[in-house]
């Protein structure tokens, strides 16, 4: 069966799902297919893994981290302070000028490829631990984060002894310590975006998770032992906030890399200025998903949905404001109402579902913030007729109409399963809805015009734009923003470029 021929039949198959869905009020329920957690093994308490060796914090405290989806403390995890982020930074420096700098950029490489086949041979356990710390749906730690993940650090092996022909000719060399900081929503797949470039141009690496999810970078320490690299090359310090901004301070980080907000990366930003510290920031996005009356709507019903209500919106470039051409407006919307009925929410575990937990209580509370802002702005709001589970946290798939471009919910990061729908005329119109943020970080084109694509995504102001698809990740290929989305890429030839200094 041809491509076409394929997306035709599936579209035939969405369709009859979605009527029949409507004649029986909503989807069919599935039997529960929860994925077996009996093999994994998650440690009462985590310590600090610096210098190679697993170390109480110096201050004795510790945090708990808990399933968004129960509410079930999982582990207790140190929590480091200025004093342990100091003790990992004196250990990454001595592994940088004992070890890692002098090794053969072909040895480098082995160790690298040693971590992602274990990310592989472990990626069952990583995709359960993910989605019971975090609350995403199994299907997507499973066919999304943890995969990638491997795929970051094979495809930075491979660099690992080219780094003279990623520059054309020039020479490189690594700038030494980096301090890495990611966020909760793609809790492993961040440390492979910030560790495997780092190594692979030969850094040292001290990495803080996020709070919240601290689990499978914990994880990926014990690979990383397991793997025998050198002691101190990679050390993973836990602990919220301050421990960040302890890392952010130290004086003898050379590199800051960042994935969070826009808040934070510009309090990161104030505090190095006027040091030698290199930096990159990966922040927030409000990007636009531009659907055009030639568009396969089918299609783009299901790009819309993968694109904001895949990983509940907590993604950076979630395609939260969905610009309709005027005259498909209608239609789009009831098809997205109907796709809604069908999308499953619960427990995260289980095979079958769409829609898992919010990440945090404070993540929910901030979600309901801006959908009351919506509200009481005058926006019409739909919310898919889900049953909420009665633990954990949860927010139903939820799309607006009718909202105003100066709206909070058009202007704001939500940072959950929440879009908005706005609408325009002509193309130009389009880039400059599109264009209205102060982010930019990505966008989404659907046409049936390759011309139109081309036309758009030259005026678009924002780092990476899909073409009749969303939410695509390679590690060939860079990824990074515009304005207030940051600078800086991660990924591909131009990702490599933040870890060196070109001589
Ligand atoms: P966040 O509050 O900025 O936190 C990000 C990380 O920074 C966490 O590890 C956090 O620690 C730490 N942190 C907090 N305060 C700090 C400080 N003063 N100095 C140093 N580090 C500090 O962001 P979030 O709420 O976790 O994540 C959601 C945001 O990240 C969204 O805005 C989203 O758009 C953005 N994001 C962007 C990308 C991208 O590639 N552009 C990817 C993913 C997410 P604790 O969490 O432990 O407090
Ligand atoms: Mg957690």
């Amino acid at each position: 069966m041809s491509t076409q021929e394929l997306s035709r039949t599936k579209s035939a198959i969405d369709k009859s799902t979605a009527s029949l869905a409507l004649e029986f009020g909503h989807a069919w329920d599935y039997a529960p297919a929860p994925e077996a957690k009996d093999h994994v093994r998650i440690q009462p308490r985590y310590d600090l893994f610096v210098g190679g060796r697993w170390t109480a914090p110096k201050s004795g405290k510790y945090f708990l981290t808990t399933s968004p989806s129960t509410e079930e403390s999982l582990a207790e995890v140190a929590e480091a302070s200025a004093e342990d982020v100091d003790l990992a930074v004196k250990a990454a420096r001595t592994a940088y000028e004992k070890y890692w700098a002098k090794m053969r950029p072909a040895e480098r490489a082995k160790y690298i490829f040693r971590i992602a086949r274990a990310i592989q041979e472990k990626a069952r356990e990583l995709a359960i631990v993910e989605s019971m710390d975090g609350g995403k749906p199994i299907k997507e730690s499973r066919d999304v984060d943890i995969p990638l993940a491997a795929a970051h650090f094979f495809y930075h092996a491979g660099w690992a002894d080219k780094l003279d022909y990623a520059f054309h000719g020039r020479k490189v060399r690594p700038l030494g310590v980096a301090g890495q900081i990611i966020p909760w929503n793609f809790p492993l797949l961040m440390a492979a975006w910030k560790i495997a470039p780092a190594l692979a141009c030969g850094n040292t690496v001290v990495l803080k998770p996020a709070e919240t999810t601290p689990l499978t970078a914990l994880l990926l320490a014990h690979i990383i032992e397991e793997a025998e690299l050198p002691p101190g090359v990679v050390n993973i310090v836990t602990g919220a906030g301050p421990t960040g901004a302890a890392l952010v301070a130290h004086p003898d980080v050379n590199k800051i890399a960042f994935t969070g907000s826009t808040e934070v990366g510009k309090k990161i930003q104030k505090a190095i200025a006027g040091s030698r510290k290199r930096l990159t920031l990966e922040l927030g996005g409000k990007a636009a998903n531009v659907i055009f009356g030639d568009a396969p709507l089918d299609q783009a019903v299901e790009g819309i949905v993968n694109g904001i209500y895949f990983n509940q919106g907590h993604v950076c470039c979630a395609g939260s404001r969905l610009l309709v051409e005027e005259s498909v407006h209608d239609v789009v919307v009831k098809k997205l109402k109907d796709r809604l009925q069908n999308l499953r929410l619960g427990d995260p575990l289980d095979k079958n579902t769409d829609v898992g937990a919010i990440n945090s209580k404070m993540q929910l509370e901030k979600i309901k913030e801006l959908v009351a802002a919506g509200e009481h702005e005058g926006a019409t709001r739909y919310s898919a007729p889900c049953a909420l589970p009665d633990k954990g946290y949860w927010f139903p798939p939820t799309f607006f109409t009718g909202a105003a471009q100066a709206s909070r919910i058009a202007r704001e990061e939500i940072f959950g399963p929440v879009l908005t729908v706005m609408t325009f005329r002509t193309p130009d119109e389009a880039v400059e809805k599109a264009n209205n943020t102060m982010y930019g970080l990505s966008a989404g084109i659907w046409t049936d015009k390759g011309a139109k694509i081309f036309w758009m995504a030259g005026k678009l102001k924002a780092g990476v734009i899909w073409g009749n698809t969303y939410n695509k990740f390679d590690p060939t290929s860079p990824f990074g923003g515009y304005k207030e989305s940051g600078f800086g890429r991660e990924g591909g030839r131009h990702g490599l470029s933040a870890y060196v200094e070109v001589v």
